[in-house]
């Protein structure tokens, strides 16, 4: 929390102004008590009008005074509060945009939107009351304190007993309460990412009627969420009577030993009314005080996952000195690379030596799970190796800065993304200056200018969340257009073909040829007929090399790739090629 308060920094002004008009409002509460025991002893005592009548409006003007110095302090603490949590979101947000892929695997996406939203919702709430209390509740205690023993210090023994039984009061809640702040907003979390992951997967979840089955999960996420919450919100609540009943019978107390004083002699009538006044002052602010310790330790919660975040070093940062490369060229090339994600038991690449040229198409082919995304996804520097390096136009990876390496790339991805907004928003992506032809040409190439045309707006058609308004192979092929509009040296496309029908792959093929005629292109395929008229074609089996080559050479030289190319071609087909 303490480390969050460097965000309040640009409020300095405002904050000691709300301290200002803090001092304000408890003053003038403190001091109208006082003028009203004037009132009641020196004026209504000796039938004295006037001087009724000027300290009343003395104390009207107090009043209002008081009350409008509350009203300002609030509205600067709500403005100084929800800017500083402004701030703290545009925080995490830069942040988590800088995150290398290692973090993300780290932290739930569920669990960052919650960060993002609701824990800094907590520490704006307590902010507001922090603010609004920080100054005026401590006041009101100790000058309350002192002004009710000027009224009556006979009748402080009430005080003295009274103030120790609410703080135990205090405490005991506070110890049961805290500890469960924190598993408040892990069950959160819980909740949010079940609602995630059904929400992404809907169809996945209808598909194989598990409905039932999620509604179910959510509920007892969702039950899980309302305990924790019940209990949280019983103890708080219970706080309210308790503390009411002490501050009545303290009044009750006050009335009953004041009176009998004043009976007595020994006291007069204002200065028991004022001093019940303190004796309600002090009480509250006492209970302020304890609502604020309640808030705080929450706020604390949430500020600790909030600072988890901000504290996060991405694992893939740009080098202190980064070297700068030679603005186009496209050479490729891995030196015994060694790659495993964190966790896992073994190596997902191991020993990986090739290297790309410029106007040279690599293919990649290889199982499931041998390694293909994860070769291309080292590229970009989306991980760091462990082992060897990568180099690009003779320069490691590690030492360009992130923003020129991947300017150099064209990045199709497995899984093709696409932004909530127009076609034409969507190619431009990459390229935000880019011309209107070039956003044609491009389109044309991926074969998309097709079906772009059919829909009801061209290439203003708009693209709904998660691209669910266009098939997965349109998708696809708006997504290599989304690359091929930025012109970059290297193109990779992860297994960005399969999704296409035979015919649209082999022409989308041919016209790629032309347009990359210069680039270094890699391509990951699981079709043998992609990759068969590659320069060279890497086999990969269990995150190893186990050929590179030709398809002819590898044809001889590969059990593996034989076996894979077996599988697909018929004996015909593979007999026509070998000839
Ligand atoms: P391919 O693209 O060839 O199908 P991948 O490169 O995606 O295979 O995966 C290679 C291996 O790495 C697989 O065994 C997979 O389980 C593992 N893997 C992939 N992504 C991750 C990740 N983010 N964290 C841990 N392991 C991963
Ligand atoms: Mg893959």
């Amino acid at each position: 929390m303490i480390k969050l308060l460097r965000y309040l920094e640009p409020y300095q002004w405002l904050l000691v102004l709300i301290l200002i008009l803090a001092v304000g409002q408890s003053a003038a509460n403190l001091y109208l008590p006082n003028l009203m025991a004037d009132i009641v002893n020196k004026g209504i005592a000796s039938y004295n009008t006037g001087f009724i009548w000027q300290t009343g409006l003395i104390m009207t003007v107090v009043a209002v005074g008081g009350t409008v110095c509350a009203i300002i302090g609030v509205y600067f603490s709500s403005r100084v509060a929800t800017g500083m949590c402004k701030t703290l979101r545009d925080e995490i947000f830069n942040k988590v945009a800088n995150f290398s892929l290692h973090e993300f695997d780290v932290i739930s996406t569920a669990s960052l939107i919650t960060r993002t939203t609701n824990d800094t919702a907590q520490i704006q709430q307590v902010m507001v009351m922090v603010l609004g209390l920080l100054i005026t509740a401590p006041l009101t205690l100790v000058v309350g304190v002192i002004m009710a023993l000027k009224q009556d210090v006979g009748l402080s023994w009430i005080l003295v007993t009274i103030i120790p039984v609410l703080v135990t009061v205090i405490l005991l809640l506070l110890v049961k309460a805290v500890p469960l702040f924190t598993v408040m907003q892990v069950k959160l979390d819980k909740l949010n990412l079940i609602l995630d992951e059904n929400l992404t997967g809907v169809r996945v979840v209808r598909a194989f009627n598990r409905i039932k089955h999620e509604e179910k999960k959510f509920d007892l996420a969702n039950l899980d969420v309302t305990n924790v919450a019940i209990k949280v919100n019983q103890l708080v609540a219970s706080m309210m009577p308790v503390m009411m009943l002490l501050i009545n019978v303290s009044s009750v107390a006050i009335i009953w030993f004041g009176s009998k004083r004043v009976a007595g002699g020994t006291l007069q009538i204002g200065a028991m009314f004022a001093f019940l006044q303190y004796a309600a002052q002090i009480l509250f602010s006492l209970l302020m005080v304890a609502m604020m310790f309640i808030m705080i330790p929450r706020a604390e919660a949430s500020a600790n996952r909030i600072n988890e975040i901000l504290d996060m070093e991405p694992e893939i940062k740009d080098p202190k000195s980064t070297k700068k490369v030679s603005a186009k060229k496209g050479y490729i090339q891995f030196d015994k690379v060694t790659f495993s994600y964190h966790n896992a038991e073994k190596p997902a690449l191991s020993d990986i030596s090739f290297s790309c040229t410029p106007g040279k198409v690599t293919a990649i082919i290889g199982g499931t799970g041998s390694g293909k995304s994860t070769l291309v996804n080292l590229i970009p520097r989306f991980y760091d190796v462990q082992k060897g390096r990568i180099m690009i136009d003779g320069t490691d990876v590690r030492e360009i800065s992130q923003d020129d390496l991947r300017a150099k790339i064209g990045f199709v991805p497995q899984k093709a993304i696409l932004f909530s907004g127009t076609i034409n928003n969507n190619l431009r992506y990459g390229k935000e200056n880019a011309t209107e032809s070039e956003i044609k040409q491009a389109a044309k190439i991926a074969q998309a200018s097709e079906f772009i045309s059919k829909m009801p707006n061209g290439f203003e058609s708009m693209i709904s969340q998660g691209g669910t308004n266009v098939s997965g192979g349109q998708m696809q092929r708006l997504s290599i257009a989304r690359a091929l509009v930025r012109k970059p040296e290297i193109y990779v496309f992860d297994d960005t073909f399969s999704a296409l029908d035979f015919i649209t792959d082999a022409k989308l093929r041919a016209s790629l040829k032309a347009e990359t005629k210069e680039a270094t292109v890699i391509i990951v395929a699981q079709r043998v007929s992609t990759v068969i008229d590659a320069d060279q074609i890497i086999v990969l089996d269990d995150g190893k090399i186990v050929g590179i080559g030709k398809h002819k050479e590898l044809m001889k030289s590969c059990e593996v790739y034989r076996g894979i190319v077996s599988s697909q071609l018929s004996a015909a087909e593979i007999e026509g090629e070998n000839k």
